[in-house]
C-alpha cells in the first residue's frame, strides 16, 4: 500500500508514515549535487562502463564479472529471461522472496517448492530437486527468515545440478557473507546484489549480477541497453566510491537491530532476530492493523504461510525504532485489557 494511502486511512499527513515493510534503509542522505552537471539530454552509456568498474572493484571480480540493471528485481527478471523457458522446472524454498516465483511463472517456467521446517531451508529435500531443475533460487540471507546458509551447502547444490543456481545476496553487506568465490569453479552459480539495502539507494534502482562468462554473455543478450538512468548510474558509482559510509551505516543498523530485539522483548514480544536489517516479531493477529492505523507499516503475512503469526520488521532509525516501540507497547496494553 503507497504511504499516501496508509496516512489516509490513519487520518496523518504521508511526511509521518513510517515504513518498517520494506527493508530499506532510513537515511535519506544522497547528495545529487555533489553529481555536478550531468549529460541528460543524452542517452544512459549502454555499456554502464563507469558503474560496471566500480562495482568490480568493490566486489572484487573482473568488470567481465559484472551486468548492472535497475535492482536487483531487474537482474532477477534478467536470469529468468535468459534461463527459464516453457515449462522448465524451476526451483525454490518457501518462504522466500516472493518475486522468484512471479518472475519464473512469468517467463513460462513450472514452479516446484520445497517447504522449509521452522524457518529453515529442507537442505536434503533442496539438493535432490536441484538436480533437475532449470533454475533454483536462493536468497542468502533469506528474506523473510533470515536464515544464512553456508557456502559448503552452496557449492554442494551448484555441484550437483547442471542447471543454474542464482544466489540473491540482497543483504549481503549486513550478513557479509558471500558465494562469490566460488563462482571461478562453479560456472553454473551466479550471486545478485544490490545498492537498494546496505548502500541505501532503493529509490535508484540499482543491482547487478556477478557470474561467469557464459552467465554474463546470456544476460547481455537480454538486458535492455538503458534500464537504469544516468542519474542513478552515476549515483551508484559514487556512492561505491565511499564504502566507509556504508560500513558504518551498516554497523550502526547492526546495534539499533539489537536494541529494537531487546526492547521488544521486554515488552513480551517473542523476536527472532536477523543477520540482516529486519527481525521477526511475533504478534497476535491485529498487530500489523493496529500499527497501521498509526501510520506505522510493518510486513504482515497470509494466514496458513509458514510465517503466519508473525511480521517482519525493518530496523530504521533510533528515533522511528522508538516511536515503534512506544505504539507497540500501547497496543500491547490495549491488547491484554
Ligand atoms: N532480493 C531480495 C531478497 C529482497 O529482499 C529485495 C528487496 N525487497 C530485492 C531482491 C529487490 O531489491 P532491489 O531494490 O535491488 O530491486
Amino acid at each position: 500500500m503507497s504511504s499516501a494511502e496508509v496516512a489516509r486511512q490513519a487520518g496523518i499527513s504521508p511526511d509521518q508514515v513510517i515504513r518498517f515493510d520494506t527493508n530499506s534503509s532510513p537515511w535519506a542522505g544522497a547528495d545529487l549535487t555533489a553529481l555536478g552537471p550531468l549529460a541528460l539530454n543524452e542517452y544512459p552509456d549502454p555499456t554502464y562502463a563507469e558503474l560496471t568498474s566500480a562495482i568490480a572493484r568493490y566486489a572484487g571480480v573482473s568488470a567481465a564479472a559484472v551486468t548492472v540493471g535497475a535492482g536487483a528485481d531487474e537482474v532477477l527478471d534478467l536470469l529468468a529471461k535468459a534461463f527459464v523457458g516453457p515449462s522448465d522446472p524451476v526451483l525454490l524454498s518457501d518462504p522466500t522472496y516472493s518475486m522468484y516465483r512471479t518472475i519464473s511463472e512469468l517467463a513460462g517456467g513450472l514452479v516446484t517448492e520445497v517447504a522449509a521446517q521452522n524457518w529453515q531451508l529442507n537442505r536434503r529435500s533442496m539438493q535432490e530437486a536441484a538436480s533437475q531443475a532449470r533454475v533454483t533460487w536462493l536468497s542468502n540471507p533469506n528474506n523473510p527468515t533470515g536464515e544464512l546458509l553456508p557456502l559448503d551447502f552452496i557449492a554442494e547444490l551448484a555441484d550437483a545440478t547442471a542447471g543454474l543456481v542464482v544466489v540473491d545476496e540482497a543483504y549481503y553487506e549486513f550478513a557479509g557473507l558471500t558465494a562469490a568465490p566460488l563462482i571461478a569453479d562453479l560456472p553454473n552459480l551466479v550471486v545478485v546484489r544490490t545498492l537498494s539495502k546496505g548502500f541505501g539507494l532503493a529509490g535508484a534502482r540499482v543491482g547487478y549480477a556477478l557470474s561467469g562468462a557464459d552467465v554474463s554473455a546470456a544476460l547481455a543478450v537480454v538486458r535492455p541497453p538503458g534500464s537504469i538512468g544516468s542519474v542513478a548510474a552515476a549515483l551508484g558509482t559514487r556512492t561505491l566510491a565511499d564504502v566507509a559510509v556504508m560500513r558504518a551505516r551498516v554497523a550502526q543498523i547492526g546495534k539499533l537491530r539489537e536494541r529494537l530485539a531487546v526492547d521488544l522483548e521486554q515488552l513480551g514480544f517473542p523476536v527472532r532476530t536477523t543477520p540482516t536489517n529486519f527481525i521477526l516479531v511475533a504478534g497476535a493477529p491485529g498487530l500489523a492493523k493496529g500499527l497501521a492505523n498509526k501510520g506505522m507499516v510493518v510486513r504482515s503475512f497470509e494466514e496458513g504461510s509458514a510465517m503466519s503469526g508473525w511480521v517482519r520488521v525493518t530496523v530504521r532509525a533510533a528515533e522511528e525504532n522508538s516511536r515503534l516501540v512506544d505504539a507497540m507497547r500501547q497496543w500491547r496494553l490495549a491488547d491484554d485489557s
